[in-house]
């Protein structure tokens, strides 16, 4: 069987480019336009993976009875590339989300692979149209990239399909961290967080933990009904003690201080395996506990020392830390809305108003998007932002 194999890529150019749109505009707020190519490798039962092409960006064609219309067989990931004030277009530790793809494949019976070759496969896509679709005179921007695996063999029998497509897109996205929501007026800072009701978004013994399309879609009703009555995401609890997971597509940060007084920085662990192990997660963790957990010359009045710490943690706690007027600040971490705060989180009717510092972007949220952005953007060296 063959390995995916990144060497053996051939490209085949576009007859037909098209129309990069201005940062901001409504074609980018409507998240349809794609950039001019597109990956693509094969996998059959029989070979395995088959050699990679980059092709002109199209549309896919597929029996009616391919297995992932019918049976989910499918899964993805969520990753930026960045075009740094320094001229280079950068990856934000791309093995993370190359390696997050083979565990989510391998989860609903999809073919793994060597992620070091997904990877690669990334940075020829981004060398053949990033220098276009992200121009060097718009430091400061991104495309968003959407690698994708689907079992589209002509297959209804209920196993595991023999035939796979893996292809990548890259699509323009508006900065959903800015807090403007498309097509709308201005819109107060914050997100804010409606508790899920009976609507459960993973259980323990399920597939949270990775990132499968069956996640998503079941989600959009509690997602809706929440639009409807005013708020941005779905806070997704568990259990009868209301345990906080994850909110939306991104996972979930609280800052609060104890009964007595010791400054935490609290978010669900992966130990069940119902959240999504995010790459901006695991960046927050990392950069927190290095910078905000010892004491160091980021402290300041507001930006205190606090103990960075991933255990379960229930809504329950959150709402008596708000009577004692102990939470100091939320927020989300993900590439889609990146870091953002929270200002108000709505719980059995009642709503908890979050504080978000003095300019309304959080302290710490706002120290956080700032050393992430600096690395995404090439404002400083770290291993973390790879150059395409
Ligand atoms: N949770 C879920 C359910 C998600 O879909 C995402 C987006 N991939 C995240 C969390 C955040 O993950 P990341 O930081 O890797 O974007």
């Amino acid at each position: 069987m063959q390995d995916l194999d990144a060497s053996k890529l051939s490209v085949t150019i576009t007859m037909s480019p098209g129309k990069v749109p201005e940062p901001d505009s409504e074609e980018v707020h409507n998240m349809k336009t794609c950039s001019d190519h597109m990956v693509k490798v094969t996998w059959t039962d029989d070979i395995g993976w088959h050699a990679p092409t980059i092709e002109p960006y199209g549309q896919l064609t597929m029996s009616p009875i391919a297995s992932c219309l019918h049976y989910a067989t499918q899964c993805f990931e969520g990753m930026k590339v960045y075009r740094g004030f320094d001229g280079k277009l950068r990856l934000f530790r791309p093995d993370k989300n190359c390696k997050r793809l083979v565990m989510s494949s391998a989860r609903v019976a999809l073919p793994t692979f060597d992620p070091k070759e997904l990877e690669k496969l990334l940075k020829a896509f981004m060398k053949a149209d990033g220098p276009k679709w992200l121009p060097k005179s718009r430091p400061g921007t991104f495309l968003y990239l959407r690698p994708a695996i689907i079992g589209n063999g002509e297959q209804i029998g209920v196993t595991a399909p023999s035939e796979v497509l893996l292809f990548i897109v890259a699509v323009c996205w508006p900065d959903l961290s800015s807090g403007t929501r498309p097509g709308t007026a201005p819109q107060p800072p914050g997100l804010k967080l409606l508790a899920s009701k009976s609507d459960v978004r993973a259980w323990p013994g399920g597939f949270g933990y990775a990132k499968v399309g069956a996640n998503y879609g079941p989600s959009f009703v509690s997602h809706m009904e929440g639009r409807k009555m005013g708020y941005d995401q779905i806070l997704w609890l568990l259990g009868s003690d209301y345990q906080v997971t994850e909110a939306g597509a991104s996972n979930f940060f609280i800052v609060w201080e104890t009964k007595e007084r010791k400054r935490e920085l609290v978010t669900a662990p992966l130990g069940a395996k119902v959240i999504l192990e995010g790459v901006t997660r695991g960046s927050v963790l990392e950069l927190a506990r290095e910078r905000l957990a010892t004491g160091s010359t980021y402290l300041t009045s507001d930006i205190q020392k606090l103990e960075v710490i991933e255990r379960d943690f229930t809504m329950l706690e959150i709402e008596q830390a708000w009577k004692e007027g102990r939470i100091v600040e939320a927020f989300l971490s993900g590439t889609a809305y990146f870091i953002t705060p929270v200002s108000a989180i709505n719980f059995r009717d009642q709503e908890i108003d979050i504080p978000m510092g003095d300019g309304a972007s959080g302290y710490y949220a706002a120290l956080l998007k700032k050393w992430l952005r600096d690395i995404m953007y090439g404002n400083v060296q770290h291993e973390w932002g790879v150059v395409v």
